[in-house]
């Protein structure tokens, strides 16, 4: 007899999305929210368009390998610079994270940031909370179909504008838009704008918080670099449970219920959809949209502010004041962090005031150790890579030094143009008779004729055959 089959079951690992409607909301964190978010695109889609000394200010020209930024050229060379700027950015996100938990997320990260402003065009076009609620439940009629088409132009139009942007970081803007109108884009180029702003759209209009959920690794390790004293958000149990609508009538002081009046509007504004008051949870993005919720409600039932705020784990355990919970925001762990970054920024910043516009690298001809020319001299070539860093062309003086008599046999003298890279071919020559047998430590230098300060010095060998 067959063996009945084996009951299947379908277990799902990914529970289904369900839609977030966040309702828009006024307050002190929404307004430094706006602060964050006009000064982040100012600079974002304003910082392309200046100029600095006849070229585009800020310009991560790949092709060249150069980056300009304002008065500085960087070169692959200098690639320390940006190095040390990506750490400098990781120690200021652990010491934000260990004093006020994900500020940056709730505030300045372009995913917050692109969410809120293509929300705020939702809103224009379909209308508050429960307008997009019922729009999205009613059937496809000529009204649903002219709102969304308007709400997904709208957000096309600033999603290209975006990639045009980020683009004109790495080619020079004005030319990029001309061939953009002009339609003839490089492939490279039209790939980049294509993908960035297809991310901008698909990111911030449909992914929204699925991004810091499921696919931003900030929030996972971010347990590691808070502690019980960092500033979170927090919903103050002991105040606001057991929870429920106040009953008319009841004295102050002697209410059955906590201030909570379970309104849910703290659910209702926030962007990941979660509700703070069952606790801390790694969906919280730290955007304090739920405090202001909150303290609204507050102020219309006449209690305290506060019933959601920034406190810690210690305050809210512990009953600290709000002068024990400051001075506990300066732990050791939070003094270390600022002493670094202030010692790398320092570092950082010397380095960067102090360093050279110039450089050298001497490359000896392979093909030739040495030999005698005229006059029982002996002879030496090199190619020396002079690299004007700065953006002003220099007339240099090359001088050679090391040996008794050691002399260059070609031009002392050669102009090299701003923020520019030339091979010099030099052949360098000494007495007879003159250095030790075999190699020789000697010294070229490079002074710029018009700025003796702008000089530098670099060893070679000279090889004296036996
Ligand atoms: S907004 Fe405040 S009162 Fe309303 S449910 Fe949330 S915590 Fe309770
Ligand atoms: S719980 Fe509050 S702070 Fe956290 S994401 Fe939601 S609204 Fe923002």
């Amino acid at each position: 007899m067959d063996k009945p089959p084996p009951e299947i079951a379908v277990v799902n690992m990914y529970a289904a999305r369900e839609e977030i409607y966040p309702r828009e909301i006024k307050g002190r964190y929404a307004s430094l929210r706006w602060v964050c978010l006009w000064l982040t695109q100012l600079v974002f889609y304003g910082v392309p368009w200046l100029s600095w000394n006849g070229r585009q200010a800020v310009l991560f020209d790949l092709g060249a390998r150069k980056f300009y930024i304002f008065g500085i050229v960087l070169w692959p060379q200098d690639f320390i610079y940006l190095a040390t700027l990506l750490i400098i950015c990781a120690y200021a996100l652990f010491l934000f994270t260990a004093v006020a938990g994900r500020v940056w997320c709730g505030f300045s990260c372009p995913q917050t940031v692109y969410t809120e402003i293509f929300l705020w065009i939702e809103r224009r076009i379909e209308g508050t909370r429960s307008a997009r609620m019922r729009l999205d439940r009613q059937p496809w009629g000529v009204q649903k179909l002219l709102k969304k088409g308007a709400k997904h132009a709208v957000w096309g139009v600033l999603a290209l504008w975006t990639g045009l942007t980020f683009v004109g970081y790495f080619t020079p803007i004005h030319d990029l838009m001309a061939s953009a109108v002009a339609m003839t884009l490089g492939p490279w180029e039209a790939f980049w704008i294509v993908f960035y702003s297809f991310a901008t759209y698909g990111n911030a209009g449909w992914m929204r918080e699925q991004v810091c959920k499921y696919m931003c690794p900030y929030a996972r390790f971010q347990s590691a670099m808070i502690d019980k004293d960092t500033l979170i958000i927090t919903y103050d149990r002991q105040r606001g449970e057991p929870r429920g609508a106040k009953v008319k009538g009841e004295e102050k002081g002697a209410q059955s219920t906590g201030d909570c009046i379970d309104c849910s509007m703290c659910v209702q504004v926030c962007p990941t959809g979660i509700d703070i008051r069952e606790g801390l949870q790694y969906e919280c993005i730290g955007c304090a949209a739920c405090i202001d919720a909150c303290n609204g409600v507050m102020e219309k039932i006449e209690a305290p502010l506060g019933l959601i705020r920034y406190s810690t784990e210690h305050a809210m355990t512990g009953g600290l004041t709000l002068k024990e919970m400051q001075r506990r925001v300066l732990r050791p762990r939070v003094l270390i962090y600022t002493a670094l970054l202030a010692l790398i920024v320092t570092a950082f910043c010397t380095a960067l005031a102090l360093r050279t516009p110039l450089k050298l690298d001497i490359i000896r001809d392979r093909g030739m150790m040495s030999r005698e020319v005229e006059d029982g001299l002996i002879e030496n070539v090199y190619r020396l890579q002079i690299m004007n860093t700065g953006e002003t062309p220099h007339r240099f003086q090359i001088t050679v030094s090391g040996i008794d008599s050691i002399a260059l046999a070609t031009p002392a003298e050669v102009e090299i143009g701003g923020a520019t890279t030339q091979a010099v071919p030099v052949r360098v020559r000494v007495a007879h008779g003159k250095g030790e047998h075999g190699s020789n430590k000697i010294t070229f230098t490079l002074t710029s004729i018009d700025d003796p300060q702008l000089q530098v010095r670099e060893k070679a060998a000279f090889f004296v055959p036996r």
